[in-house]
């Protein structure tokens, strides 16, 4: 058989990827480098009232909302889910995950595991991830590591970690982040493997199947 020339484009009905872990694990880390590897999943831009880091851009890490405008999107039921998380608000637009999901596309959202349990009620079909640090110590050493956050911020973080990591039994998939560049392998198995399952792929079926 000839090997055709033109890339796999990805599946063709997309997956919807929900990442969850507490604060410090890596899940930014490591979904960073995946959509880079993985272009065929697209990224949700969530809503936020917390103000932005260092090196943070609107509209590209974050839509940073006021409160007004945040219970405004909430009013019209513009989120797919939202969420109070250490202190500030998060929600995921609607919009761009039914867009991307009707043109067949994958989509990744990055959020927490109240959002999650809403999202999997709305949509069972998503497949969700959890990440976890190789042990509870590594989560204060590596958000202190990052230098974005102030002490009370730390603090608040480090003490909701359990209150996260008490949801990691309700994922499909657990990542332990410990050597970074094993969990980047670990996590992108993960995605690749979710889009090629035969079910998200009838095209194939269909040109080279017979049964
Ligand atoms: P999260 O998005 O879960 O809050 P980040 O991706 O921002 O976490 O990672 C928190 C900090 O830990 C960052 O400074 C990041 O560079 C670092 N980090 C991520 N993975 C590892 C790892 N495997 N070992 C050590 N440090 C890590
Ligand atoms: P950070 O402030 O570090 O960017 O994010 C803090 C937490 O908010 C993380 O656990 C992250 O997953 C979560 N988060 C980010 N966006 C959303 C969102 O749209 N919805 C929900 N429920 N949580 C989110």
């Amino acid at each position: 058989m000839s090997v055709d020339p033109t890339p796999w484009p990805g599946p063709d009905k997309g997956a919807l990827f929900v990442v969850t872990g507490a604060s410090g694990t890596g899940k930014t880390t490591l979904v960073k480098a995946a959509l880079q590897a993985i272009p065929s999943i697209g990224w949700s831009v969530s809503a936020t009232t917390r103000p932005p880091r260092e090196g943070e851009l609107d509209g590209r890490d974050y839509h940073f909302l006021s409160h007004a405008d945040f219970d405004a999107l909430v009013a019209d039921s513009a989120l797919l889910e939202w969420a109070a998380v250490y202190g500030n608000r998060y929600g995921t637009p609607r919009a761009p995950v039914a867009a991307a999901l009707d043109a067949g596309r994958s989509i990744l959202l990055e959020i927490d595991l109240l959002g999650a349990r809403q999202v999997k009620a709305a949509m069972p079909e998503a497949v969700l991830v959890f990440v976890l640090p190789p042990h509870a110590g590594a989560i204060e050493e590596r958000l202190r590591a990052r230098s974005t956050d102030s002490e009370e911020v730390i603090r608040r973080r480090v003490s909701q970690a359990d209150d996260q990591l008490a949801g990691c039994g309700e994922f499909d998939y657990l990542v332990v982040n410990d050597v970074l560049d094993a969990a980047h392998v670990r996590f992108q198995s993960v995605l690749w493997a979710e889009l090629q399952r035969r079910a998200r792929n009838p095209r194939l079926v269909s040109t080279f199947g017979r049964v």
